[in-house]
């Protein structure tokens, strides 16, 4: 008698992914290879971060979704409110407590018939959840990460709105290559001012006589940036939101990279400059303590709708 072959079930628990209506575990998750969010970067994104079973932020980054969406002429069928449910039921269907969730709205492709141009795509909705992922490993953010300033220019603000969030990422990864080249862990970029941008998937401060300062322009507005613009006040030191030169990044007595995936990371070397003897500084260790004990404390907190896996 042969026996039936039984095929191994893919875990929910490596994440769970949805598309354009439909959930399934991430490892079946897949885009079409001709949709025009794949061939041309037609596709706008976000990502909230999931810590203790809450999402961070939620409002705040469904409320930037949707903004990006705007700029770059992307429309879902699902409102926000639907959105918010994917994203719970994605985290739920995982089963995790602590998780990276992307949101993407993908440009899709025009109906047959339908003329060739993105005003006719029909456009979907993608989103995942992962295991908690930092940009930084621990061993960097025990020693500091080191930076360079690229060559690389960051792409012009009147070509891409770097406030929507988007994967016009040939810079960014060209700049990661000088990086590499150069055996630092992270570029970052100027623009053709010679002001300050951001990094691959970072924003940044530059700490001075105890002062902060972050890019006005240029960059996305994370809301990590905020998370910390919004400590600092509250921590009695000043912040500034205003152009940062790249003189000043250089003389730095601390940076500081923040994203949602790592919180508010520490850089020790700056062009082969040590900073704080080549470990994270005080004023990054005073705002990452407080980041993490208001987190806890449930700080922009929305609990994850774990009985929304059963739905
Ligand atoms: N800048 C860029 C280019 C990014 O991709 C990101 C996050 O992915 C950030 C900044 C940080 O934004 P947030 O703190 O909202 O995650």
């Amino acid at each position: 008698m042969t026996e039936t072959p039984t095929e191994t079930p893919i875990p929910w628990s490596a994440g769970a992914a949805y598309i354009d209506g439909r959930f399934m575990p991430v490892a079946e998750a897949a885009i079409p290879i001709t949709d025009w969010g794949y061939r041309r970067s037609d596709v706008t994104y976000d990502v909230v971060g999931v810590r203790d079973g809450a999402f961070f932020r939620l409002d705040d980054h469904i409320r930037r979704f949707r903004a990006s969406m705007e700029t770059f002429r992307l429309k879902p069928p699902e409102d926000d409110a639907a959105i918010m449910r994917v994203l719970h039921r994605c985290v739920a269907l995982a089963g995790l407590r602590d998780a990276y969730v992307a949101m993407d709205c993908l440009r899709g492709r025009p109906p047959a018939g339908a003329p060739y141009h993105p005003a006719h795509a029909r456009n979907y909705l993608a989103a995942f959840a992962l295991p908690w992922i930092s940009l930084v490993r621990p061993d960097v953010m025990e020693r500091g990460a080191h930076l360079v300033v690229a060559e690389t220019l960051r792409i012009p603000t009147r070509s891409v709105d770097p406030r929507a969030k988007n994967f016009h990422w040939a810079d960014l990864t060209r700049g990661q290559f000088e990086a590499h080249d150069r055996g630092a862990d992270f570029c970052v970029l100027l623009d053709e001012d010679g002001h300050v941008t951001e990094g691959p998937g970072f924003n940044l401060f530059v700490v001075a006589d105890g002062h902060l300062a972050t890019p006005d322009a240029g960059v996305l507005e994370g809301l990590t940036r905020q998370s910390v613009i919004e400590l600092a006040r509250e921590m009695n030191l000043a912040v500034a939101v205003r152009p940062v030169t790249v003189a000043e990044l250089r003389d730095a007595d601390e940076i500081l990279l923040v994203t949602t995936a790592g919180g508010i990371m520490p850089a020790s070397r700056i062009d082969g400059r040590i900073m704080s003897n080549d470990r994270p500084g005080p004023v990054f260790r005073r705002l990452y303590d407080a980041f993490w004990d208001k987190r806890a404390a449930g700080w922009h907190a929305t609990p994850v709708d774990y009985a929304s896996a059963e739905a």
